[in-house]
């Protein structure tokens, strides 16, 4: 009897210090959890399916300015934000639609993460970003969600005064540069006086540099415009065939310098008429026409196609060029982006073009793509909508198409 008493003693004793420790090793995986989620740069906010906090580290309860211990286990609803002014942030955090404004950054799709800019309702002028992830347990159910809140109000502030500088400096530049080219055209007319090849051939290269500086000058403004919302689109009823035509007009004299031929086909199907920014449409069938003529062999050609299909008319614009290499194709329509064989090839260009092209195929609905094979040329296809439902409303849209 004794023995068993003891031998059941040394047991219990042996498995009260198994627990022991694995209490101690698990109370101390706790405090380093703990620790890395209180000392996170970023705010950190968990909560379950019915919106009961269950989760706030310090730099959360910092940015929503609220106290972990006021939310904590409470389910937070939309109308605390009338009714509870001390939740005023957070409510705005867990339901962007309550804030001024807040609009989804990134892919347009229903996956995870979900990231939203957040723009706060006064009186805590802050802007913040989000990013929401659901939380699973072991059977892959989802049992919650976890959201990661910065305060970018500095970064914001300071890509505002950035864009407004470019703005303020490109306006600033091009007026002393047009009177410069205006000069420059005088001269070479004979305004003043008679001038010799020589001479005419000098001014000729200043008149090419100061209509290079006026690009990209141009360039700049439309990107800084564009990023501010102040780019400016006026929808009116138009024509595409007119509006390429146009386009083709415009880009016949460099492609005549370059031997290049431009080909347009537009089949003898009845084109519906489409709600579009005529202006900015053809600055973006320009840039293209541009680029196909600019990065194309002396000799090449550059097909421009019309087709409707489904919903939509496709446009494409085809050139064999110098292609681009399968290293850099996905950074084409990033801002000041050039592939290596153009910067050979050493044509003039801000690396903006495309930027451009793309925001303003986005205003109208539309989407633009493209196929390339160095060394053999490259084809630029653009969709606009044909019903005016497809063009998105001024709100939703993200004139800064960042992350390009
Ligand atoms: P830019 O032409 O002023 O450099 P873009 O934004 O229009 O700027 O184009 C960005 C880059 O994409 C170009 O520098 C070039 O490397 C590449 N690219 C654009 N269009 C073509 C094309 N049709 N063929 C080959 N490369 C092209």
């Amino acid at each position: 009897m004794i023995f068993l008493l003891f031998t059941f003693g040394i047991i219990f004793l042996a498995f009260g210090y198994i627990f022991f420790r694995l209490y101690k090793k698990l109370k101390r995986i706790k405090e380093r959890t703990d620790a890395i989620i209180s000392n996170l740069t970023d705010g950190l906010l968990m909560y379950d399916e019915k919106n009961v906090i269950t989760l706030l580290n310090s730099q959360a309860e910092k940015i929503l300015k609220i106290n972990a211990k006021d939310v904590l286990n409470k389910q937070i609803k939309p109308e605390f934000f009338k009714t509870e002014p001390k939740f005023l942030t957070l409510t705005q955090a867990l339901f962007p639609f309550l804030a001024a404004f807040a609009k989804k950054v990134g892919p347009e799709t229903e996956t995870y993460p979900k990231i939203h800019e957040i723009i706060l309702q006064a009186p805590n002028d802050m802007i913040l970003q989000t990013a929401t992830l659901p939380v699973y347990n072991n059977n892959k159910e989802v049992i919650g969600f976890m959201k990661i809140i910065r305060d970018i109000t500095r970064e914001k502030l300071v890509e505002k005064t950035k864009s407004e500088f470019i703005m303020v400096a490109a306006h600033q530049l091009r007026t002393p540069l047009s009177a410069i080219k205006w000069i420059f055209r005088m001269l070479m007319e004979g305004d003043v006086g008679k001038l010799t090849p020589e001479q005419i051939s000098f001014l000729k290269k200043g008149d090419d540099a100061t209509q290079r500086s006026i690009n990209l000058v141009s360039d700049l403004l439309d990107v800084a415009k564009m990023e501010e919302g102040r780019f400016g689109y006026s929808f009116e009823q138009a024509n595409i065939i007119d509006i390429i035509s146009s386009a083709l007009e415009i880009a016949k004299p460099e492609a005549k310098e370059r031997s290049v031929k431009l080909i347009f086909n537009h089949s003898n199907i009845e084109l519906p008429i489409i709600k579009v920014d005529t202006e900015h449409l053809k600055q973006a069938v320009q840039n293209l026409l541009d680029n196909a003529i600019r990065y194309n062999l002396p000799g090449g050609e550059v097909v421009v196609s019309v087709e409707k299909e489904d919903k939509f008319l496709k446009i494409s614009i085809k050139d064999k060029g110098i292609g681009i290499a399968p290293g850099q194709l996905d950074r084409i329509f990033t801002k000041f982006f050039r592939a290596e064989n153009a910067l050979r090839l050493q044509t003039e260009g801000s690396g903006l073009g495309l930027y451009i092209v793309k925001n303003i195929i986005k205003r109208h609905g539309g989407d633009i793509w493209f196929k390339s094979e160095e060394g053999k040329g490259s084809i630029f296809i653009f969709t606009i909508p044909i019903k005016e439902e497809l063009i998105p409303k001024e709100q939703d849209f993200e004139e800064s198409i960042k992350g390009f």
